[in-house]
């Protein structure tokens, strides 16, 4: 094996070990970072309202698919409530083990629990009106990233949205050894996004989150 390939082999080998021994809980999701998570559901809730209703243009809310959704943080609170089925996938099967009782009752309208990663994930032709991923590109090389992102956009319903929000490095691609990740600047995903033959159509940054963290932006694509 050359050394690219065996680097990008223990770049996903690496995040998986990682990800096994966080704890399956809101606070594990986020990094210790629990406390911020009603502000990131209510600033994607204002965000999804505005492409979401009646009429022409408008996004659908049959299906929804959230992309490394861990034990359903943004299920839970965004994606159930306002979508009649959710699908999760996540490449660790303790958080979507955990995902079917923190769920709740709710639980009853989860499709599919895909243990995948996304780099391998196949999302079904044309069932979903919003695709979520959130806190989870890092973890993508750019290649796979671009890919991923082409097949979510063949895995759209008309109208449907594909949807990152993430942390964007203030210059340049930030290495973090711990978790196996890389955090990418704005204009890098942009350009990845564009790679993948997809429009912006509205990006936000995301407000009141603590100062010491990475800025967070979310980008409506199609
Ligand atoms: N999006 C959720 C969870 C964020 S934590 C939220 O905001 O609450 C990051 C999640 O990505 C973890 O659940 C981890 O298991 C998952 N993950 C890491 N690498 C992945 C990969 N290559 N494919 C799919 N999921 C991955």
């Amino acid at each position: 094996m050359g050394d690219v390939a065996q680097d990008e082999t223990s770049f996903y080998s690496n995040a998986e070990g990682y990800w096994r021994d966080v704890s399956p809980t809101v606070d594990g999701m986020l990094g210790g970072y629990g406390s911020i998570s009603n502000i990131d559901i209510n600033g994607s809730k204002a965000f999804l309202h505005k492409f979401l209703g009646e009429g022409d243009g408008k996004t659908g809310t049959g299906c929804a698919l959230d992309c490394g959704a861990g034990i359903g943080r943004i299920t839970k609170r965004l994606l159930l409530p306002l979508f009649h089925t959710v699908d999760l996938v996540d490449v660790t099967q303790e958080f979507l083990d955990k995902a079917k009782t923190y769920l709740e009752e709710d639980s009853k309208r989860v499709g599919n629990y895909f243990c995948s990663g996304l780099q391998d994930f196949v999302p079904e032709s044309g069932r979903y009106d919003v695709i979520w991923i959130q806190w989870v590109i890092g973890h993508l090389t750019d290649e796979h990233l671009v890919d991923f992102l082409r097949r979510c956009q063949e895995a759209l319903r008309p109208n449907g949205l594909i949807i990152i929000k993430d942390n964007m490095s203030y210059e340049g691609v930030v290495p973090d050894e711990v978790d196996s990740s890389v955090c990418r600047e704005l204009p890098i995903v942009r350009s990845l996004v564009s790679r993948a033959g997809l429009r912006i159509i509205h990006e936000e940054q995301q407000m009141d989150f603590p100062k010491e963290i990475y800025q967070v932006h979310t980008l409506a694509l199609r």
